[in-house]
């Protein structure tokens, strides 16, 4: 009957729940340690270029957990761990860290960061932004901070209240992923933003059977430009997105197509920064 069967479902499934709940309160420890020791965490950039002529402009930086035991760990499984034992905040501060020390060593461009909603929430998000910038003596306005449109949802307008903070004092900001949110277009008139990043789901269809996808990108350059918003088309893989991109007038362009993200230190050898290194080193 029923009963039986609803009984066996759990005797089936219910040491594979057990699993998984007891995988995840083990990588949420080794998480913990991780943050507290700053260690197997590493911010790699992806370096991000202009694209009517393909000079570098800037990278972003995106953070990495080379866990000891399972190798290298996602962002999209450790962000939303962290996010929900309340480690985001130091890991924020690690990765806005690492963000003013590089853009010191390469003082042309410019260096964008990812927030998370829970970080935007906290009144004090601005002013530890503002703070670091401040102590690293650098341009505010060559610093970026990303944040997703769930973060312009936010109720309580203490997002809001943040973003303004930043951008008083020239801190760039920035709609990461547009388009895949539920705000899309009708958002931007109530937040104001200085770019938005056109999400790689709509630059994927650009050679594929979705030509659909052209015009949306075109109508979200257009709309940008009439709002004067800078653009960037993330997750460019082909020379055919890479061109349309450019014909469309899109700003700036980022994706593996250009370059993966990378180490510091590779990072550095690409720009030649290198070597101030090395003469400290001597
Ligand atoms: P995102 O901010 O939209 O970052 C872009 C993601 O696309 C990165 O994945 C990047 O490596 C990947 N990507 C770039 N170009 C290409 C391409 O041509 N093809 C493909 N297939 N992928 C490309 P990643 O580094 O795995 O990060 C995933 C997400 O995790 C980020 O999406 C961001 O939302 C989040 N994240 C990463 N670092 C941080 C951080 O320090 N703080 C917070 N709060 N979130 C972060
Ligand atoms: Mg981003
Ligand atoms: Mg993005
Ligand atoms: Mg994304």
């Amino acid at each position: 009957n029923a009963k039986a069967a609803g009984r066996n479902r759990f005797a089936i499934f219910g040491p594979h729940m057990d699993d998984l709940v007891q995988d995840r309160r083990e990588l949420e420890g080794d998480l913990r340690l991780a943050v507290r020791n700053r260690r197997d965490l590493e911010v790699y950039f992806q370096p991000v270029y202009a694209a009517p002529n393909g000079a570098l402009y800037g990278a972003e930086a995106l953070l990495r957990w080379k866990h000891p035991a399972r190798g290298l760990i996602s962002p999209e499984v450790f962000i939303p761990i962290a996010e929900e034992c309340g480690v985001i905040t130091q890991l924020g501060d690690l990765v806005l860290e690492e963000a003013c020390l590089a853009a010191q060593r390469w003082p042309d461009l410019e260096i964008a960061i990812n927030a998370s909603p829970l970080e935007l929430r906290n009144e004090a998000y601005a002013l530890r932004v503002i703070a670091a910038v401040n102590k690293h003596k650098i341009d505010p306005a060559r610093l970026e901070i990303e944040i997703t449109e769930g973060t312009l949802l936010d109720s309580a307008g203490e997002c809001q209240r943040n973003i303004e903070a930043l951008r008083s004092v020239g801190v760039r900001i920035a709609l990461d992923d547009f388009g895949t949110g539920f705000s899309g277009f009708g958002r931007l008139q109530y937040v104001a933003v200085d770019r938005i990043k056109i999400d790689k789901s709509f630059v994927d269809g650009f050679d594929s059977q979705e030509a659909g996808n052209r015009a949306i990108v075109e109508a979200m350059i257009r709309l940008a430009r009439a709002k004067g918003l800078k653009t960037t088309a993330e997750g460019v893989e082909t020379e055919e997105q890479r061109a349309i991109l450019k014909e469309l007038g899109c700003d700036h362009l980022q994706g593996y197509l250009l370059s993966k993200p990378m180490t510091k230190d590779a990072f550095d050898r690409m720009v030649g920064t290198n070597v101030i290194d090395l003469q400290a080193k001597r």
